[in-house]
């Protein structure tokens, strides 16, 4: 191995490492893809958006059930919830695709080594060093002209706590042993919603806390208003400008104390689950030995991934200002490995990353919203318009939630898309096309959208912001 000379060694095989390898390979660089873990793909694979995305998927089916005497399905009532069954399909979507990737590095020639990396400084004649210990301690060296770091994020926990079978982080909730009773879920970001919605669709009881004035703070207001109102009539116990106190275990269950408008509220509940961000795995992996500069925990970096040390590139969630998505991750995996490739490439626009949470009703957004429009000045037109006007939306028994567009007033230009509703995390790529192509209202109204789709709504809202919704 230490007579290798790689192209680009990529130390994380979560979504930005690995798609970065993976396009490396295609490119024909001579690439090596290393991984501490036992198993590729990084937290989104193994319990982050795969697995949780399989647990939403079985709660959208339990939910269908719970309505099936209306859509003429009668003799379900006496149904039981196989929590292992459904533990046991979670693992093997999630073992299916850890083989996948197995696959994809060899067809692209990829080196996968197994071990620990970490930096030793600037590169010596052009090739830079990595340290590598391997799982049973053994220390060798990679090689290589280049170097991405991809080691992702890990969840915070809050007043140090350590995560245990009842005060748990997205790892321990993917596989508690049984449905709880109750929940209490801190933080309101897409982790806490999607987790608190699953939960909710199996019997849990859920109350959701926050500490800011409003659940999704980052999506536009109207649809963290919205997705609040589907919630509360879910059944789901929402406290918003809360303050967590105090976590305290109890011979039960566990205790959260929070103080909201200057009162304190205790409430206990058999899980709690923490949600509170992610923090960037930069420790331990030898920053402090290169010019690499960082920015409140976060790599700062260029337009290509590249970092204030020569040849090395930092992608996915260690990035600092990218969202934390696999998506937002792997493209800039491409970016890098491109422009390391010598080839012409495009930098990530930041602002045309989707966001998309996958709760019971879906969310997705791109670009501004109404209120970061008006913060910059921007002479804007919003038209919005509600899924209760769409016949598909009727079928399939989903009409809460809209879809809302924000265009520049001047031009009609599309600069956000807020959805919340059925579908909303597939719609919005339709949203990310439009404004990647700089998509006016003028010809996004005479943009034939197929009857009777959800889609639909997509064709009502572009003519909403005129006035000229035909379904509204
Ligand atoms: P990671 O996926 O964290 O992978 C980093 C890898 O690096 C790991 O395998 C780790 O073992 C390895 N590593 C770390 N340090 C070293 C080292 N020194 N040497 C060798 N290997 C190392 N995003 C979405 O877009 N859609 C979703 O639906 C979604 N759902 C999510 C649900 C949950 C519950 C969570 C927690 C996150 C979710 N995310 C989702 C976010 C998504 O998982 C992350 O944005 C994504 O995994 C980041 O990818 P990454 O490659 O940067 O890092």
């Amino acid at each position: 191995m230490a007579d290798t000379i790689y192209d680009v060694a990529i130390i994380g095989s979560g979504p930005a490492g690995y798609t970065a390898a993976i396009r490396a390979g295609q490119l024909g660089l001579k690439v090596a893809l290393i991984e501490s873990a036992t198993v590729l793909g990084g937290t989104c694979l193994h319990v982050g958006c795969i697995p949780t995305k399989a647990l939403l998927f079985n709660a959208e089916l339990w939910d269908h059930l719970k309505h099936a005497a209306e859509y003429g399905i009668d003799n379900v009532d006496g149904r039981t919830l196989n929590w292992s069954a459904v533990q046991t399909r979670k693992t093997s979507i999630v073992d299916k695709h850890t083989k996948g990737l197995g696959f994809l590095m060899k067809k692209n020639k990829v080196t996968v080594i197994s071990g620990y990396g970490r930096l030793t400084g600037a590169a010596k004649d052009g090739i830079h060093t990595i340290d590598l210990t391997a799982t049973d301690g053994a220390k060798s060296e990679v090689k290589t002209k280049n170097i991405i770091l991809a080691t992702g994020s890990d969840a915070k926990m809050i007043f140090g706590l350590k995560p245990d079978d009842r005060i748990l982080t997205n790892i321990e909730m993917l596989s508690v042993p049984q449905v709880p009773k109750s929940l209490i879920v801190i933080g309101a970001g897409a982790v806490g919603v999607e987790f608190s919605s699953i939960f909710r669709s199996f019997g849990t009881e859920v109350t959701l806390v926050e500490f800011l004035p409003r659940i999704m703070p980052p999506e536009d207001e109207e649809i963290s208003k919205e997705l609040t109102r589907v919630f509360k009539k879910r059944g789901i116990d929402i406290n918003t400008g809360a303050k967590v106190e105090k976590i305290e275990k109890t011979e039960t269950g566990v205790k959260v104390t929070w103080t909201s408008n200057g009162k304190s509220v205790e409430k206990e509940a058999e899980k709690v689950l923490v949600a509170v961000g992610r923090a960037g795995r930069i420790a331990d992996v030898g920053i402090d030995k290169t010019k690499i500069e960082l920015d409140r925990g976060f790599i700062k970096v260029g337009e290509a991934q590249e970092t204030a040390e020569p040849g090395i590139y930092a992608i996915g969630d260690i990035v600092a200002g990218l969202p934390q998505l696999a998506h937002s991750g792997s493209m800039s995996g491409i970016v890098a490995v491109t422009k390391i490739a010598g080839r012409k490439y495009r930098s990530v626009r930041r602002d045309r990353v989707p966001a998309c949470t996958y709760s019971e009703p879906q969310i997705g957004s791109v670009g501004l919203t109404e209120a970061q429009a008006k913060e910059k000045g921007l002479e804007i037109k919003v038209g919005k318009f509600p899924f209760a006007g769409n016949s598909k939306a009727t079928i399939v028994g989903s009409h809460d939630g809209f879809v809302k567009i924000v265009a520049d007033a001047k031009y009609g230009e599309i600069l956000g898309v807020h959805i919340i509703g059925p579908q909303a995390t597939e719609l919005i790529a339709e949203a990310v096309a439009v404004m990647e192509l700089e998509g006016t209202i003028d010809e996004l109204m005479f943009t034939i959208h197929a009857h009777p789709t959800i889609s639909e709504a997509m064709l009502d809202a572009y003519a909403a912001v005129e006035g000229m919704a035909i379904n509204a």
